[in-house]
């Protein structure tokens, strides 16, 4: 079986024990770096045979793998942080494996993009990942207008060194008044977050150099303008109809099923108290 194992994003406690327990049994631990995922072994005491898999080679050893696979190995993938295969290697790998029948189970845990989503304080009840940012500046800002218009809220992965650049470039694309937050060293003794609009998030990062060091998550709210514009009328015709026929809770379900909304992202909207009067 190939086991795809999630580890901590930086608290090393942040490990479960199905994790622990898998990767002691596994005969291989493929690892992106392995010099990383010794000190989390080590700090369990754990001792297992390391390989290296990352971007650079992962092509080249798929075929061996598979083969060891087959021959009955049993293997584990772990990257340096987090959940394998989000902007993490294991892609081919998995993909390999699938196509020979060759079980693959998860054992998930930390990801970052979800933990940032968590604290940011913004709708999330539908939001779109899109990885790490162009690092050229045109392409970035050609990316992030495409985005323009998107209405769930957006996940980027970004470096600290390019934080302050994406910041404003986002403030130029969706405006200083949007809300965002930047979520810094999650789990770790530094952890920041940044919450506000993006000029406030701006104003922070600017006022202090030393602030941009370390990991960190941006995520900005959706546009909430046109579409909910559009999904405003369509929650007052909706309610229009079942007004005195069921009950308060009921119509919030339905508006938000059939306006794509998402019940949070209506109480963000106070779609929630137009729907009482
Ligand atoms: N596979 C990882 C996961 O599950 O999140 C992501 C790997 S990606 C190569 C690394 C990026 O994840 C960092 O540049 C940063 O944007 C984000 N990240 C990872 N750990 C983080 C942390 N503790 N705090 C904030 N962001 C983190």
């Amino acid at each position: 079986m190939l086991y795809i194992i999630a580890t901590p994003i930086g608290n090393l406690s942040d490990i479960t024990l199905r994790a622990l327990d898998t990767i002691k049994q596994v005969q291989v631990l493929l690892a992106e770096d392995t010099r990383i995922t010794k000190k989390l072994l080590d700090h369990y005491g754990i001792h297992v045979r390391l390989e290296s898999l990352h971007d650079f080679n992962e092509s080249a050893k798929v075929e061996t793998l598979i083969r060891e696979l087959l021959g009955g190995t049993d293997i584990g993938l772990v990257c340096d942080a987090g959940t394998p295969l989000i902007c993490d290697p294991g892609f081919r790998l998995v993909s390999a494996a699938n196509k020979k029948g060759i079980v693959v189970r998860p054992v998930p845990g930390p990801c970052a993009l979800i933990t940032a989503l968590t604290v940011s304080g913004l709708p999330i009840d539908r939001f779109v990942f899109e990885g790490f940012l162009p690092k050229k500046v045109a392409e970035r800002r050609e990316f992030l207008k495409s985005l323009r218009h998107e209405s769930r809220t957006m996940v980027f992965y970004e470096a600290p060194q390019r934080l302050r650049r994406s910041v404003q470039d986002c403030i130029d694309v969706f405006g200083g008044n949007r809300n965002a937050a930047v979520l810094r060293e999650l789990t770790k003794l530094h952890e920041q977050h940044l919450t506000g609009s993006l000029e406030q998030i701006e104003c922070v990062l600017g006022d202090a150099a030393q602030v941009v060091k370390g990991e960190c998550v941006l995520v900005i709210a959706g546009d909430v303008s046109s579409a909910d514009e559009e999904s405003l009328e369509k929650a007052a015709h909706l309610l229009a109809d079942l007004q005195g026929r069921i009950s308060h809770r009921d119509a919030v379900e339905v508006v938000a099923k059939h306006t794509g909304l998402g019940r949070n992202r209506l109480y963000a909207l106070g779609l929630d108290a137009r729907l009482k009067k």
